[in-house]
C-alpha cells in the first residue's frame, strides 16, 4: 500500500488491529464527514492531502 496518497499525509493515522491487520484512518474525516474514515486504497487524489514532511519541517523550524 506504499504508493497510496494517504502514506505521506498529515491526516493518517494507521491503526492495527488484534490480528495484526493494518488500517488507514483518516483523521480529516472527523472535521468533514464527506471523507471516509477508512478511504478506499489505495488514494491517488484528495482534496485534503496535506504532506506530513512539511508539517515536520514547520515544527523544527520553531
Ligand atoms: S486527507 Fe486524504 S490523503 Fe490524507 S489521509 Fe485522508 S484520505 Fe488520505
Amino acid at each position: 500500500m506504499n504508493q497510496t496518497l494517504c502514506n505521506g499525509c498529515l491526516h493518517l493515522r494507521e491503526v492495527v488491529s488484534g490480528k495484526g491487520s493494518r488500517f488507514l484512518l483518516c483523521q480529516f474525516s472527523m472535521q468533514d464527514k464527506r471523507f471516509p474514515k477508512y478511504p478506499p486504497q489505495p488514494v491517488f487524489r484528495c482534496a485534503a492531502f496535506e504532506s506530513a514532511e512539511q508539517d515536520n519541517a514547520e515544527q523544527k523550524s520553531d
